[in-house]
């Protein structure tokens, strides 16, 4: 018999499922990684039980479009626009990006989303064979991919090597193991892969069954750049190639026209929504009513290190309902909405809902538990708003993915974190010369 955990004594369940149930004193039974019941505070039968008495406990947080390896990047370009971000970061990562760099990279990013309540990314990096293997063994839901630029790049793969790869993935990412995560190719983008490498890739999806995650329309220079090349916009290039066929994932999504909009709707393509990168770099404001009133999914992410210097998707949150307000209007705010772009629609963008996003029995276990006994917990108004707009990445206390406790009273389980920072700090040393 598998052994049977249960969360108990629950304060404050938040289970963002299709009603928004919020479960005042509950409990959850979890069974290989499963939610397998779940009722009131101390009527549940198990062989294991976790107290959880003044904690919240919600769905973990999804982080829709990151590169998690790019922690090691942090503050590495300031006071530039994507362009100027894009011309240093690449230096940078020539310089000291190889697999085993971005393995500790991707372990120190791991850490940063798990300690901070995130459970699952969609990771795109150089050498994401590294990465995948570097994130499971920290214990993060994690969505890597095969990496697709038309010029050899920083991982100095010729466009032949990279579609082998590809066609290997599958085999890679089962050998590694880890929590059940669908396959997904990652072509950087319309301004770095021509369409017609763009249609290779589609086709290469469809044989393997995978979905996509480009980046889409961050800026207007980027637009301008693929109008000069093709006569259209990004969204655009996508659909001519075909791409669209397939379930894409588009990271940012800032400035789309109407009809990209309609392509996106026809398509059930799905946005990352990054605020803090876009507000960082300068690259615009999205309307997240606009995207709403559309129909369209939309999840919501941190981006790079780099760009956003760090992983936090309660700061995500915040943005993405302060930057709602600014283009549309307070009244559309709702928080309720903002905490589901995290979660369970995020899980739906990311085409994982039928695993994660909300706590509903069937689903595996990801789940975060908030300490409430904290004066700016205090009091409790509006969950939605206290989630949103008053808490934080150190209200996390504990940690589950697919079950396993991954972060126990603000630790985390599986790995040792001092040991990792100081191995970043030694390997990001090696970048003074390049300043
Ligand atoms: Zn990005």
């Amino acid at each position: 018999m598998p052994k049977r955990v249960v969360l108990d004594r629950i304060d404050l369940l938040v289970t963002v499922d299709a009603d928004h149930s919020v479960i005042e004193s509950a409990a959850i039974a979890i069974e290989d990684g499963t939610i397998v019941e779940i009722g009131r505070s101390g009527s549940l039968q198990g062989d294991e039980r976790i107290d959880l008495a003044g904690h919240l406990v919600a769905p973990g947080l999804i982080n829709s479009h990151t590169h998690l390896a790019m922690t090691l990047l942090r503050g590495w370009a300031e006071g530039v626009d994507l362009q100027g971000f894009l011309e240093r970061v690449w230096a940078a990562e020539g310089a000291i990006m190889d697999p085993e760099t971005c393995a500790l990279g991707t372990e120190l990013g791991a850490l940063e989303a798990l300690l901070g309540g995130t459970t699952t990314a969609l990771d795109m990096y150089l050498h994401p064979e590294s990465t995948h293997r570097a994130a499971v063994r920290v214990g993060l839901r994690h969505i890597a991919g095969p990496i697709f630029f038309d010029f050899p790049g920083l991982d100095a793969m010729q466009w032949h090597e990279r579609i082998e790869f590809a066609r290997r993935w599958p085999e890679k990412v089962a050998s590694i193991g880890g929590p059940e995560v669908p396959l997904y190719l990652m072509p950087h983008s319309t301004y770095t892969d021509s369409p017609e490498h763009l249609g290779e890739v589609t086709q290469i999806a469809e044989e393997i069954n995978a979905s996509i995650h480009l980046h889409v329309s961050e800026t207007v220079a980027e637009n301008d750049d693929v109008a000069l090349r093709y006569g259209k916009s990004p969204v655009e290039v996508l659909e001519s190639a075909g791409m669209l066929s397939r379930h894409v994932v588009y990271g940012h999504g800032v400035h789309l026209s109407d009809h990209d909009l309609e392509l996106t709707k026809g398509a059930g393509a799905a946005i990352a929504h990054c605020p803090g990168s876009n507000l960082k770099l300068g690259s615009g404001l999205i309307n997240l009513s606009r995207l709403q009133d559309a129909g369209i999914t939309v999840g919501l992410g941190t981006d790079g290190c780099s760009s956003s210097n760090d992983l936090d998707m309660w700061q995500a949150m915040r943005m993405a309902a302060h930057v709602q307000a600014i283009t549309s209007s307070p009244a559309r705010v709702s928080a309720g909405k903002i905490f589901a772009a995290a979660t369970r629609d995020a899980a739906k963008a990311l085409m994982i809902d039928h695993l994660v996003g909300s706590i509903e029995i069937g689903k595996r276990a990801d789940l975060i538990a908030l300490d409430l006994n904290r004066p700016h917990l205090t009091p409790i108004h509006d969950v939605y708003a206290l989630l949103v707009f008053a808490a934080g990445r150190g209200d996390v206390t504990d940690v589950w993915v697919d079950g396993e406790h991954v972060v126990k009273e603000r630790r985390t389980t599986r790995v040792d974190a001092g040991e990792i920072m100081t191995m970043a700090r030694h390997r990001s040393d090696s970048l003074k010369d390049l300043r």
